[in-house]
C-alpha cells in the first residue's frame, strides 16, 4: 500500500470521523500528526498519536508545524457541521469552515505540500432533482453549511489550476456507527444526529425520540437517508490518499451506501438491535431537511475500488450501540 510510512497531518483528528481516520491511518502504518482546537472534538478520542491543540487558521502555528514535519498529505475534517446552527450563525460557519481553510491551504502552498483530502457533504447538492444523487447532480446548497463546503470545493479546484495542489473531495452522506473496538464513536454535545438519539431513547437516557416530519412524500412519510459506516468512510480516504500518492488527479466522490432508510426504518431496526421499545413522538418537520437523500457511490467504487464492509443498517447500528453502552 503506497500510503504506509507516509506522514499525514489530520486536521480535526479529535472529532468523530477524524478519530476513526486516525485509527485507520495508524493501522496502515502511517505517521500521523493531529491538529485540533477541541472546539467540538474530544481529547478522549485521541490515543498516543502526536497531538497539537490549535486553530487551523493560525498561520504562525501552521508555519512551525510544516517546517518541523514534511507531510505527504493533509486530511481536513475540522468543520462546524450542523445545518440548523449554520442558518442562525452563518458567519461562524464562513469563518471556521471557509476562512480557516484558506489559511490552511495558504500554508500548504507556502510549504509545498500538494495533496489534500477534504470532508465535503451531500449538503452541497441541496434539494435533489434526481435520486440516487450522482456527482454531476447540480450543486445548489440550501443552507450556509452546504455553501461553505461547496465554496471550499471550488477553492480547491482553483488551487489545483494555479498551484498544482491535488485534492479529493469526499461528499459524505450520513456518517454513522463506531469502531468495532467501541473505544471511539460519535460524541456530540448537544447531540442532533438520529442514530445516537434513537439509542439514547432505547436505553432510557431520554424519554422519547421526536420524529421530525411524518408527511414527506416517502413510503412511510418520514425522511429517507443514506447511512454509511464511519470506518467505511475512513477506508475511502485511504484509497483516495493512495490514488493521490500514485500521482492521481483531483477528484470529487460521493460516499454513501446507496441504500435509503426512513426515520421509522432506523427506529425499528434499532429496536431489533437493542431489544428495547423506543418511544416515539411525532413532531413538525425540521427546517432545511430534504425528503430523500440517497447517494450513488458508483464512481468511487469503479475508480478507486471502494467496497463498504458495512452493507446493512443493523450492522452499523450494532457498532453504535456497543459504543453507546460504554458511555454510561
Ligand atoms: N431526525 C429526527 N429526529 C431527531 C434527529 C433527526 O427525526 O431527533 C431526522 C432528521 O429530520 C433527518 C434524519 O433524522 O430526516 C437524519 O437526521 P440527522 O440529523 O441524523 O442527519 P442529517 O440528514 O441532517 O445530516
Amino acid at each position: 500500500m503506497p500510503s504506509s510510512d507516509k506522514k499525514i497531518l489530520v486536521v480535526g483528528g479529535a472529532g468523530y470521523i477524524g478519530a476513526h481516520m486516525v485509527r485507520q491511518l495508524a493501522r496502515a502504518s502511517c505517521d500521523v500528526v493531529i491538529l485540533d482546537n477541541l472546539s467540538t472534538g474530544n481529547r478522549k478520542l485521541v490515543q498516543g498519536e502526536a497531538f497539537i491543540q490549535g486553530n487551523l487558521g493560525n498561520s504562525d502555528l501552521l508555519d512551525k508545524l510544516f517546517s518541523r514535519h514534511t507531510f505527504d498529505a493533509v486530511m481536513h475534517f475540522a468543520a462546524f457541521s450542523q445545518v440548523g446552527e449554520s442558518m442562525h450563525q452563518p458567519l461562524a460557519y464562513y469563518r471556521n469552515n471557509l476562512a480557516e481553510t484558506v489559511a490552511l491551504l495558504d500554508a500548504m502552498v507556502r510549504h509545498d505540500v500538494k495533496r489534500f483530502i477534504f470532508s465535503s457533504t451531500a449538503a452541497v447538492y441541496g434539494e435533489p432533482v434526481a435520486i440516487p444523487i450522482t456527482e454531476d447532480h447540480p450543486c445548489a446548497p440550501t443552507n450556509p453549511y452546504g455553501n461553505t463546503k461547496l465554496a471550499v470545493e471550488r477553492m480547491l479546484a482553483d488551487c489545483d489550476a494555479a498551484y498544482g495542489l491535488k485534492f479529493t473531495a469526499l461528499r459524505y452522506f450520513n456518517a454513522a456507527g463506531a469502531d468495532e473496538s467501541a473505544e471511539i464513536g460519535e460524541m456530540h454535545d448537544p447531540e442532533t444526529h438520529l442514530i445516537p438519539i434513537v439509542l439514547s431513547a432505547a436505553d432510557g437516557r431520554i424519554d422519547h425520540i421526536r420524529v421530525f416530519g411524518t408527511d414527506y412524500p416517502t413510503t412511510d412519510g418520514t425522511c429517507v437517508r443514506d447511512y454509511v459506516h464511519v470506518n467505511d468512510l475512513a477506508q475511502a480516504h485511504l484509497l483516495a490518499l493512495d490514488a493521490l500518492l500514485e500521482g492521481g488527479d483531483s477528484a470529487v466522490y460521493n460516499l454513501g451506501s446507496s441504500h435509503g432508510y426512513s426515520v421509522r426504518d432506523v427506529i425499528s431496526k434499532a429496536e431489533g438491535v437493542t431489544g428495547k421499545r423506543i418511544p416515539v413522538v411525532e413532531a413538525p418537520r425540521r427546517p432545511g431537511d430534504p425528503a430523500v437523500l440517497v447517494a450513488s457511490s458508483e464512481k468511487i467504487r469503479r475508480e478507486l475500488g471502494w467496497a463498504p464492509a458495512y452493507d446493512n443498517l443493523e450492522k452499523i447500528i450494532r457498532t453504535a450501540w456497543n459504543w453507546h453502552l460504554k458511555q454510561k
